[in-house]
């Protein structure tokens, strides 16, 4: 019998992650290409949350450090959440270390906006996990002495506030930016909202929810320290009981696809092709058949 994988067609790397890659492999590309002295590489955090892909580029000698300190000269590539106001400035600060800038149009997008509104007197609410590295670098942009809410009991208990602005984490969902919106409207009389949310998620997630509910197993791919691919798996075990979530090929058993005829796979938005080439090469040897049917699910 003929299997069939469906795969969604927006699995794998968003556009900010694929244009991040591309900058830290063009940056690796370069290395020893001067004059001998352009110093280490390094990334300030991992470029993306995929184990395999960072590992990659070590071996391509992209070094991952944790802080500024930990740079003392050579190129430091800023990964595409961004990086906050006062670490950029320390790392223009130090003499003979380069900038590589792969922060993600979009969120310059939002920091923009955060800083234009605090300096037009407008407070600024921050739709989005304060603790993530993109929201801190969103809020950093808002200048010194301005308030800032980053949830609605924080907005629902704004006291003397006229006018305030909203801005979300690129990654957070619609409904959560109009939760925020209608507490702010309740709370404020001047209002102005920028929808900075970019669909690369949304996209994911409702073609991941479609193929849930038709696959007889779902697979989604990519880092267990990915927030975007734990929660695609989240959503698509609700609709399909059959979901795993795995790293690589490497992982896949044979019992996890007994019994099925269809796969539906998915991948995190920071999941790279070769590992869903890998994963598909990997089926057809555990399903061995001669044709596995691939169609692209949207
Ligand atoms: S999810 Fe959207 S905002 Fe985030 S890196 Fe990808 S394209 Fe950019």
């Amino acid at each position: 019998m003929t299997k069939k994988v469906l795969i969604a067609r927006s699995a794998g790397f968003c556009f900010g992650v694929k244009r991040a890659i591309a900058i830290a492999d063009e940056t690796a590309g370069k290395r020893g290409t001067g004059d001998g002295r352009e110093g280490p590489i390094q990334s300030l955090g991992p470029i993306i949350h995929n184990p395999q892909a960072v590992g990659r580029l070590q071996e391509k000698g992209v070094r991952v450090v944790e802080t500024v300190d930990d740079i003392s000269c050579g190129k430091v590539i800023v990964r595409s959440h961004g990086v906050t106001r006062s670490d950029r400035a320390a790392l223009e600060g130090k003499e003979g270390v380069t900038i590589v800038d792969a922060t993600c149009p979009f969120v310059t997008k939002a920091q923009e906006h955060a800083r234009t509104l605090s300096r037009n007197g407008y407070a600024v609410v921050v739709v989005g996990d304060p603790n993530h590295p993109e929201v801190k670098s969103i809020i950093s942009y808002i200048d010194k002495g301005v308030p800032v809410f980053t949830s609605i009991a924080e907005v629902k208990a704004a006291k003397g506030v006229r006018k305030a602005g909203i801005v979300a984490q690129t990654t957070q969902s619609f409904e959560n930016l109009m939760a925020f919106v209608a507490a702010a409207m309740k709370r404020f009389p001047e209002v102005r909202v920028f929808n900075t949310i970019c669909n690369a998620t949304a996209l994911r997630q409702q073609e991941s929810t479609g193929l849930a509910g038709i696959a007889d197993v779902m697979f989604v791919l990519g880092g267990y320290n990915s927030a975007n691919t734990r929660r695609l798996a989240e959503i698509c075990k609700a609709i399909n009981p059959r979901t795993h979530h795995i790293e690589t090929e490497g992982e896949l058993a044979p019992s996890m696809v007994e019994g099925a005829s269809v796969a539906g796979v998915t991948a995190g938005a920071s999941t790279p092709q070769w590992i869903i080439d890998g994963f598909l090469e990997r089926l057809k040897g555990i399903w061995k058949c001669d044709r596995i049917e691939v169609s692209f699910y949207r």
